[in-house]
């Protein structure tokens, strides 16, 4: 599978908002959506872009969280389908699959400081669930599963930095952490509550189902 090795903070501008997608740097002056002058929409003669159309506030919606969890179209449409397939609202489930992601739950627990550099940990191998060695980041987080770190003084070592880097992190209620081991345990699924990004999913679904 591919990368995005453009730059991350287009994507923020673009959405008007604070996508996270940089880790440490997100939280500093240095972030363009804080300076007002770089906060404008990427390309030439953006400010001179009129109202978005139905169609247009629709696309924007999706390219939003597709852009947060740091997904290609085919894979978001992929999750999309599932979503579809599955009983209940199709909106919230979209955004529960993609919350569980393997990669976004590290993210959640402050094992790394973004989603890239989750993905990095584990296709680095550094990641265990219920004691196997997961290398891929789509990896479905399920009620129970525990997460461990491979046993080498390096791995821990690693993310029990970043552990210390922020003690003031609070993980959310469906996430237990063990910060000393470090490991941690999926104890119920995430709810709409713990989706912290603000987006209307209806309109995603209203956009994906055309
Ligand atoms: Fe987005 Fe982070 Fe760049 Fe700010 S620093 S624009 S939050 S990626």
């Amino acid at each position: 599978m591919g990368r995005y090795l453009g730059s991350s903070c287009k994507h923020c501008r673009r959405e008007a908002m604070k996508l996270m997608l940089k880790g440490v740097r997100c939280e500093t002056a240095k972030c363009p959506i804080e300076k007002k002058q770089r906060n404008l929409s990427p390309g030439m003669h953006s400010w001179r872009r009129g109202r978005a159309s139905e169609y247009g506030v629709r696309l924007r919606e999706k390219q939003k969280v597709k852009r947060y969890y740091g997904l290609f179209e085919r894979q978001f449409m992929r999750y999309f389908h599932k979503a579809e397939r599955m009983k209940g609202n199709t909106g919230e489930i979209l955004l529960q699959l993609l919350e569980r992601r393997l990669d976004n739950v590290l993210y959640k627990l402050n094992f790394a400081p973004s989603r890239k550099a989750a993905r990095q940990l584990i296709t680095h191998g550094h990641i265990y669930i219920k004691g196997r060695k997961v290398t891929v980041n789509d990896y479905t987080m399920k009620v129970g599963d525990k997460i461990t770190v491979k046993s080498s003084e390096k791995s821990k070592k690693k993310i029990k930095g970043q552990l210390e880097s922020n003690p003031n992190f609070t993980t959310q209620g469906w996430l237990q952490v063990d910060s000393e081991k470090p490991e941690a345990t999926i104890v119920a699924l995430p709810t709409r509550d713990d989706i912290q990004i603000p987006v209307q999913e209806q309109l995603i679904v209203e956009f994906c189902s055309r």
